[in-house]
């Protein structure tokens, strides 16, 4: 009988997991490597020390070790807010009728919203045992800089966040949070950086964009003695750090004695579809039998679904390696909705080589009313506010069980509920008001895009 699993699975102090997973060292093929922007050769380890911890840079390189060690100090942290439960979507199933067996894993419980404390923690770890004062990033929804500032606190380091002026105008509370954890926010741009002067100078009354933030963090860091830059997303180490998710959700469903058929993902730049994916490709990269994988998009930022497999800068200003993904173009500005987190032109490089190699089976995008359709009644149901991204996952696990309804099979899903929407009301008042943005780019629009791919002699 179903009912006798418990609607929320935990693990006891001796399961949770020590080590992270690589799940690189299981393939077959790697991802294409990283070029560097101005000699277009493959990035070497070293050259990524100006840029990342070395520590975080050996993992962004690291192919061969299958698993890693979590560091003591990263552990005591994730004991505040992890194991995060697996939760069996009881009342979710009722309301749908459907014979699925529907479970999701909840990254939502810590201060930040967010799975992206998974990765904040790590990255503020190292930096800090390298002997390192500070880091700088950019934010744009705010989950990603309210993480990294707790990080930030927690292990005591400085952290200056430039957040795009606009989200910061319309997110004042994600920006107190972030000053009550000791963190120096700037609405980008800003008059601290040359770039953002010049930015000002030719644009003054501009609300911003990543790009802006994420060029103007960089100067800060380089410039600054002792700081590095960090980024929450897209990344290999990244994944490597959020692979804490699948893990923990595999053992619990294996506490209930339940191996997901399918298993869903919201994907921005990939991170927590990778992490909670992770264990469970491990068995398909190893030829065990796996579940098959969903990743889902905003229709409004397609990157999977209708982007290049093609090499591409990770952030506007191309100040970053060049890496091999799919992507709608670093020049492509994707229409002011609600997609938040998702709105990335690129793809983490590893998820987009899984993709490509057919391991990660499906990519869908779907419209942001059709979204806050799923988030509103998840929410009745299940009584968690859902973050707008998670709710992308959420839509795609009710459509997968509607299909279980109409054919009889109880097949089990298991979908990443990534983060709660407490600061997302706006779009949760748009929706309620109609006047949610359904806007789905046309084929022109995404050929500029395209347009702003760099060439480069002999490879593309
Ligand atoms: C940032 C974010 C995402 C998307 O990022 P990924 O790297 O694709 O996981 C999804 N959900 C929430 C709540 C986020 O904050």
């Amino acid at each position: 009988m179903s009912a006798k699993v418990p609607k929320k699975i935990y693990l006891e102090e001796s399961e949770i997991p020590r080590q992270w997973y690589n799940m690189r060292a299981d393939m077959k093929e790697q991802h294409a490597p990283y070029l560097h922007p101005g000699t277009h050769q493959p990035i070497k380890t070293e050259e990524l020390y100006p840029i990342f911890c070395e520590e975080l840079a050996k993992q962004e390189m690291n192919e061969t070790d299958r698993f890693i060690d979590i560091p003591e100090g990263i552990q005591d942290f994730y004991r505040i807010f992890r194991p995060s439960p697996v939760i069996r979507a009881y009342e979710l199933e009722k309301a749908l009728g459907t014979p699925a067996r529907i479970y999701y894993k909840f990254e939502g419980n810590n201060t930040s919203g967010s799975h992206k404390l998974n990765s904040a923690a790590a990255q503020v770890y190292y930096a800090k045992q390298q002997g390192l004062k500070g880091l700088t990033t950019e934010t744009g929804a705010g989950q990603w800089g309210t993480a990294l500032s707790m990080a930030c606190a927690y292990f005591g380091l400085d952290l200056t966040v430039f957040m795009v002026k606009v989200s910061s105008q319309q997110k004042p509370y994600r920006k107190a949070v972030m000053e009550t954890f000791g963190s120096n926010v700037i609405a980008s741009p800003s008059e601290t950086t040359a770039v953002g002067r010049a930015i000002l100078a030719e644009h003054p009354n501009t609300g911003g964009s990543l790009g802006c933030a994420i060029s103007e963090a960089i100067e800060l860091a380089t410039g600054s003695e002792g700081y590095r830059y960090v980024l929450g997303s897209v990344l290999n180490q990244v994944l490597l750090h959020q692979s804490v998710i699948g893990l923990e959700a595999k053992r619990q469903m294996e506490k209930v004695d339940e191996y997901p058929d399918i298993v869903i993902g919201c994907a921005g730049g990939g991170s927590n579809l990778g992490g909670l994916m992770s264990a469970y490709m491990g068995d398909k990269l190893t030829g065990k039998k796996g579940p098959h994988f969903i990743a889902v998009e905003p229709a409004s930022c397609p990157s999977l679904t209708r982007g290049k497999f093609a090499y591409d800068f990770c952030d506007t200003g191309k100040v970053t390696p060049l890496s091999k993904m799919y992507t709608l173009g670093s020049g492509f500005i994707p229409s002011p909705n609600h997609a938040g987190g998702l709105r990335y032109h690129g793809m983490s490089p590893l998820l987009s080589k899984l993709y490509h190699d057919g391991y990660l089976d499906k990519a869908v995008s779907v419209e942001q009313s059709k979204v806050f359709d799923a988030a509103t009644l998840f929410a009745r149901v299940e009584t968690i506010l859902p973050a707008p991204e998670s709710a992308h996952a959420i839509r795609a696990a009710i459509d997968e069980a509607l299909k279980c309804k109409e054919s009889g099979e109880s097949k089990t899903i298991l979908f990443g509920l990534t983060g709660t929407g407490n600061y997302d009301m706006q779009a949760f008042m748009d929706y309620k008001a109609g006047k949610m943005n359904d806007y789905i780019p046309t084929d022109e629009e995404l050929e500029q895009g395209f347009s702003t791919l760099p060439s480069i002699p002999g490879i593309q």
